[in-house]
């Protein structure tokens, strides 16, 4: 990822500097400088020949019942696709992007460098969700080609709103093993949390806990969180799920059980209604399958979103956090580079492309449906601008094989018939064709 900052004094940094330990306090401190200046500060992409501008946005949160400044850097509004592909700041065309499958004003960008969205359902415990979209309405209002436009944000949607913000769906290979460690995702997720704005004057990281192995803040914070909720608000909690299992409650009632990784250091419980067990294996198969394995067996990692309302009590002089969930949304993620992905087709590619050290970006649905024209991953080291797509196409069936020609034939016009790359993985199972060649300067990715 190119992400190379210039301020006005000619002084440079990274934006990633925000999720090193080492080197965020004085990253912040850089931007606390730079907060109300009269230049702006530029990344390393033109257009039409002059540097980007960025902007400073400052944000207050709460930490131990302290106001906490955070400082961040956001590309200024609509200029998104304006950025190189392998630029930190670079947003897909939102035409050729999940963010594509909701109706205007969804998802916004704000005057403040922040993010609007609309939820399905808000997050006060009083709010109750809105019905989905009607399809036969969405077509009279002008859908297009038959597209169902969402006018709310589902939990799913979220999860992939959060993803993309923290940067978790792009990887290069400059990253390591970085996202192994949970402390350093959590850090990633709880930056793009604080510019999300759900609702009026409320911050999305405000009710944002996040569960994983050897976080030694994180048992506090989850507890922090959980109190500011109170009985007023819904807590959302996100980690790497191990277990959702039914069991059996007295006289022969059953909940259903969800547990995340690394769970035990911080006292928390969280249950659903038992039909909640039935919905996520049906909705989310792959994830569903993965869980049933042992843990040293699984090939991918499931991450979960669970929106729910929360209970702090005291229990043998241990705080417990009870949750009760609203909701569950699930994604299924390469374990390395916490890559999304829907198949094991794909997660074979992401596992090749990590390999061969390749740097590329796995475009998001959010929820937006089948007809969405979404390359599996797009590689950001080619030396192509906009990227150069990747197609998986993993059936054989008819209804499949109009879909695919459609979309080979949206790639030869757009990118042209040499610059994208696809497998046919039913005709030649295991075997895929070389890559595209990264370009000789690794499409800016170096640390130069
Ligand atoms: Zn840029």
């Amino acid at each position: 990822m190119r992400d190379w900052v210039t301020f006005p004094d000619g002084n440079r940094g990274r934006r990633s500097w925000d999720s090193d330990p080492q080197k965020a306090r004085a990253w912040q401190h850089r931007l606390a400088q730079a907060w109300g200046g009269d230049e702006r500060p530029v990344c390393d992409c033109r257009h039409q020949g002059q540097p980007m501008g960025l902007s400073v946005h400052r944000c207050l949160r709460q930490r131990d019942g302290r106001q906490v400044e955070v400082y961040h850097l956001a590309r200024l509004r609509h200029q998104g696709a304006l950025h190189h592909v392998a630029c930190s700041f670079h947003e897909a065309d939102p035409r050729r992007d999940g963010r594509s499958g909701y109706v205007e004003g969804v998802v916004r960008e704000r005057d403040d460098g922040r993010i609007g969205i609309a939820l399905r359902r808000g997050l006060r415990c009083l709010d109750v969700a809105a019905a989905p979209a009607d399809p036969a309405q969405a077509a009279r209002q002008g859908g297009g080609q038959g597209a169902v436009r969402q006018a709310r944000m589902t939990e799913l949607g979220l999860l992939h709103l959060l993803w993309e913000e923290a940067g978790l769906n792009r990887w290069t290979p400059r990253l390591g093993r970085a996202r192994r460690r949970w402390p350093f995702v959590r850090e990633a997720l709880d930056r793009a949390a604080l510019r999300i704005v759900p609702g009026r004057n409320q911050s999305l990281s405000d009710r944002l806990a996040m569960i994983g192995y050897a976080d030694e803040d994180g048992p506090a914070l989850l507890r922090e969180t959980a109190r500011n909720c109170g009985e007023t608000w819904r807590i959302l909690l996100l980690g790497i799920v191990d277990d959702i299992a039914l069991v059996n409650w007295q006289e022969g009632q059953q909940f259903c059980a969800l547990r995340f990784d690394g769970a035990s250091a911080y006292n928390l419980r969280v249950s659903a209604a038992s039909v909640w067990h039935e919905r996520v294996a049906r909705r989310y198969p792959m994830a569903m399958a993965a869980l049933a394995l042992p843990r040293a067996e699984r090939a991918i990692r499931v991450m979960g979103l669970v929106t729910a309302t929360v209970r702090v009590g005291v229990t043998q002089g241990l705080s417990l956090v009870r949750c009760r969930a609203d909701d569950i949304a699930l994604m299924e993620v390469e374990p390395d580079t916490l890559t999304p992905v829907s198949s094991g087709h794909e997660l074979a590619i992401a596992r090749a492309l990590v390999e061969q050290r390749r740097s590329f970006v796995r475009p998001l649905r959010f929820d937006a449906g089948r007809d969405a024209v979404l390359p599996d991953f797009v590689l950001t080291d080619t030396g192509d601008p906009r990227g150069t797509p990747m197609e998986v196409f993993g059936r054989a069936d008819e209804a499949y094989a109009a879909r695919r020609s459609e979309k080979a034939r949206y790639y030869d016009e757009v990118y042209g018939q040499a610059h994208w790359w696809h497998w046919d993985a039913v005709a030649s199972p295991g075997r895929w064709p070389a890559f595209p060649p990264a370009s000789p300067q690794r499409g800016g990715d170096d640390d130069a």
